[in-house]
């Protein structure tokens, strides 16, 4: 006799062994239905490893306690990381329910880990005297991150203190999965069908994407444009019909804002508000002094002294920008002011008129395939990676597979590149990660996921990009190489899991190669005719490097200062989110004619989860860093200077988390970053700063 089996790993493939290659999941053999039991086991596993270390009766050591801690989990994290990927990817209703199940359900297990007291003691005594462990640079790094853990999350608050942050957490992870399923409904419910009259001013490839979305969503024959931002941003960049570029903007800037059962106003306040709660528990005077303690701005006042700068030269460069498009406007006899929903049309229109520089012509040089190319000839060119495409079975048709291996022939690790919006998948682009890179339990190579939002031809056509989707594509690729190129030994610290200020330096520093000439007069060609990307043409491409950097500083800064605005406010008991937002604005002085890139209602970065809530401003402080380290290889005379990118490799791209922000910069660079490359690149050198807004 066998005692009865409630879950049998033969009967869920998530709970057996996954054999497939590089670890991969057995994708076809998972169903919705799989994923709770699966999770129920993989929670009660790690629960009872947890209460292991914590009970276990031989003095705190570093082997018994933190790197038992760095052992355990692994089942948790392996279908976690699937039904992420999934869950971001490739959707669907049965999914969304487990995740608003499960969600809560995370949120409890990480407060059972981290509010344990008999656990937080033992690290804690191993801390007090870290100096006499003997612990190596990289163990005294995990141990010092532990700690820091435990007391952000409120392992050494009395037990009452301890009860409300449990409660707080639970319902914040609840909210962030409504929110961000939310967003998704309101953009799966909408479509502008457009007859053929409602086409003007659309470029052929933007009538292709739309003759793809309507055959996706039911409307076979028809043009659709979607809340997707490649569909969205391109219809408002092209269509001269200027009452159907105002009906989807409204759309568009009202997500998550419909009045109905998906409405995020509500949402976004009470997050709000527990966060504050959470911050106030925690010691701290509200949740962005709480959140960027651990970052390496350290302080919301650090992060707005960046900002300020840069919004009132931005500001100012978007008045001159406002006046041209206005008088192009008057030129053409129009009798009205520009609007938000004008800007990119009439931008679009100044920016062929002077530069003689059409986005239709530029497009069909920017082919997907050959820019996956281009960004992994520059990693071959900076970091000796090859890339072989192989065949594996992936969760989705569109998702595509590569082997990447080192100059000796050595694996590195699985890429997986997921480049189409639909459906099924939430907006965006981002990376994310199926297995990450560790040699604690063994030598692991990651497997690293790029997902994307661009947009689907037509069979048999190639997929074009607009030069933003080619930048997006060069962006998620540089998150990925730093997940790739890990080298660690202890999981805590693998890749990605740095301070959220810095984690965009990899990624922003690497959209500096998709400029440089070798890799586009390479990899830039015609869609058709195969030619290269004619040497005038470029030029003029680069030349407007700068063009319009007013309008997208300040709708990206707008957003950046709203979010340390409303994680300070003190007032977040009954929180009016529309009218916050408005009178933050007018504050800030923002010009009429621009909308933020992401409203609060929608603000996923905010709010679906809780990634970069307080830490918006992150984009523009690890600019400052990438501006400057791309200026490390300028200086050299060789953007691909062997010698740099070897100091770039050990560094930043495969040092994870072993150091702290400023000194991996340092040792990169020699010193600190300034932000003089920053203002530069942007062309807002040359704008004055005005005093800061009251
Ligand atoms: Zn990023």
């Amino acid at each position: 006799m066998t005692k009865p089996q409630p879950i049998s790993g033969a009967r869920n493939p998530l709970l057996a062994d996954w054999t497939a290659a590089y670890g991969l999941p057995p994708f076809a053999a998972v169903g919705a239905e799989h994923f709770r039991p699966a999770f129920e086991a993989a929670l009660a596993e790690h629960r009872a490893e947890i209460d292991g270390i914590a009970a276990e009766i031989a003095a705190p050591s570093f082997a018994n306690t933190i790197e038992a801690l760095e052992r355990g989990g692994r089942s948790l994290e392996r279908i976690s990381n699937l039904f992420f990927v999934l869950g971001g990817a490739d959707t669907n209703d049965a999914l969304e329910a487990v995740e608003r199940e499960i969600s809560p359900l995370l949120a409890r297990h990480n407060n059972a880990i981290y509010l344990n007291r008999a656990l937080f003691a033992r690290v804690d005594a191993l801390y007090r005297r870290r100096d006499t462990l003997g612990l190596s640079a990289e163990q005294a790094r995990v141990l010092d991150r532990y700690q820091t853990r435990f007391v952000r999350a409120g392992a050494a608050l009395p037990k009452s203190a301890q009860d409300r942050l449990a409660a707080i957490n639970e319902r914040l992870a609840s909210l962030g999965t409504q929110f961000g399923q939310n967003v998704l409904a309101d953009e799966k419910a909408y479509a502008l069908v457009l007859e053929d009259a409602d086409l003007a001013g659309l470029p052929e490839f933007a009538r292709a994407n739309a003759r793809a979305a309507a055959t996706e969503r039911g409307h076979k024959g028809k043009h659709v444009i979607t809340l997707g931002r490649s569909s969205a941003e391109s219809f408002l960049q092209f269509s001269s019909r200027r009452d159907l570029r105002e009906k989807l903007f409204q759309a568009w800037i009202s997500r998550g804002e419909s009045g109905g059962a998906t409405d995020n106003r509500a949402v976004v306040a009470e997050m709000v508000a527990l966060r504050a709660e959470r911050a106030k528990l925690l010691g701290f005077a509200s949740f962005a002094d709480y959140r960027l303690d651990d970052q390496m701005a350290k302080t919301p006042a650090n992060a707005r002294h960046l900002l300020e700068d840069v919004w009132s030269r931005a500001r100012a460069k978007a008045a001159a920008e406002r006046e041209a498009l206005q008088a192009m406007i008057a030129e053409e006899g129009g009798n009205f002011d520009l609007a938000p929903w004008d800007w990119r049309y009439y931008a679009e229109k100044l920016r062929k008129a002077h530069y003689d520089l059409d986005e239709a012509a530029i497009k069909p040089y920017f082919q997907l395939d050959r820019l996956i190319e281009a960004a992994f000839e520059t990693a071959r060119r900076l970091f000796g990676l090859r890339f072989t495409p192989v065949s594996v079975p992936l969760y989705h048709p569109d998702a595509r597979a590569w082997e990447v291996r080192d100059t000796s022939g050595r694996h590195v690790g699985l890429f997986i590149g997921d480049y189409f919006a639909r459906a099924s998948k939430h907006s965006g682009a981002w990376m994310t990660s199926l297995r990450d890179q560790e040699k604690l339990l063994d030598d692991i190579r990651p497997v690293i996921v790029n997902v994307c939002n661009f947009a689907k031809p037509a069979a048999g056509e190639p997929a074009l990009l607009s030069f933003d989707d080619a930048r997006t594509l060069f962006h998620e690729f540089g998150h990925a190489l730093h997940g790739l190129l890990s080298n660690v030994t202890y999981p805590l610290l693998a890749g990605t899991a740095v301070a959220s200020d810095f984690v965009e330096l990899p990624s922003q520093l690497y959209e500096h190669w998709l400029e440089v000439p070798e890799i586009l007069q390479t990899y830039a060609r015609h869609a058709q005719t195969g030619e290269p990307m004619p040497k005038a043409l470029l030029e003029r491409l680069l030349a407007t490097r700068t063009f319009n950097q007013g309008f997208a500083t300040v709708e990206y800064t707008a957003c950046a200062l709203l979010d340390l605005d409303v994680h300070s406010t003190p007032e977040t008991a009954a929180l009016d989110v529309t009218e916050f937002e408005r009178r933050d604005l007018e504050r800030i002085h923002m010009p009429a004619e621009i909308m933020m890139r992401h409203r609060l209602p929608h603000f996923q970065h905010l709010f679906s989860g809780g990634g970069y809530a307080a830490a918006y401003y992150s984009y523009l402080w690890s600019e400052v860093l990438d501006a400057d380290a791309f200026e490390a290889f300028k200086e050299t005379g060789n953007v691909f200077d062997p010698a740099t990118a070897k100091r770039l490799r050990d560094c930043i791209y495969s040092a994870g988390n072993l150091r702290d922000p400023a000194e991996a910069y340092k040792a990169f660079r020699g010193r600190l970053p300034t932000a003089d490359a920053l203002l530069k690149k942007r062309g807002l050198d040359n704008f004055a700063v005005e005093p800061a807004a009251p």
